[in-house]
């Protein structure tokens, strides 16, 4: 019938995975995953490596940590900033049916609203899905390669934190992407005349 379950497969047939749970064991590149155009470059590769059980009822459960190394890029002077990414993963997984709330709806919505759910179609879970949202809760809102990184200079584009005098007049800098033009504006504002 249906191969055994693989605990390196970034497909999980979940037919496969024997009701005392299965092992899960991926550990690939970064392009094996097939991530669309991403905010961050994946350096060497991802592992996810963990659990999987059955419910009682339809449905499945991961526990496993995600690791692996990113690289992003700091929003400020667009250098690189590394990330180290060690997570952990709960995630309870229903069949797609279930999110209609046609099938035992009361108890479901309990499930889905006490913990982290996702739906799987076909008795698949794509694990690369898994991973792809994962990552992102990893991921800081605004990457910085330091909190006190001075940015580009809005005239010239030098790096501020190589170059803090790169001879531009600080006072055209208004745009400057760090919001330090803003500020220096503002304090200069603020100072009485001398
Ligand atoms: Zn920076
Ligand atoms: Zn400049």
């Amino acid at each position: 019938m249906s191969a055994p379950h693989d605990p390196s497969a970034l497909s999980v047939n979940l037919a496969a995975v024997p009701s005392h749970g299965a092992r899960v064991a991926v550990s690939a590149a970064g392009e094996v995953f097939g991530f669309p155009e991403a905010e961050f470059e994946i350096v060497g590769g991802l592992r996810l490596r963990g659990r999987l059980d059955r419910l009682e009822r339809d449905g499945f459960r991961l526990r496993a940590r995600l690791g692996g190394e990113l690289r992003l890029e700091c929003v400020r002077c667009l250098g690189s900033v590394p990330l180290d990414v060690d997570e952990e993963v709960d995630l309870v997984y229903l069949p797609r049916v279930a999110e209609s709330g046609a099938l035992g709806g009361g108890e479901r919505a309990l499930e889905a609203s006490d913990m982290n759910v996702s739906f799987y179609d076909e008795d698949r879970l794509e694990l690369a899905e898994t991973v792809w949202e994962q990552l992102h809760l990893a991921l800081p809102v605004k990457p910085l390669c330091s909190s006190d990184c001075l940015g580009l200079c809005s005239s010239c584009g030098a790096d501020r934190n190589r170059h803090p005098r790169c001879g531009c007049d600080e006072n055209t800098g208004r745009s400057d992407r760090s919001g330090l033009g803003v500020l220096r504006d503002l304090a200069g504002f603020t100072e009485i005349p001398g």
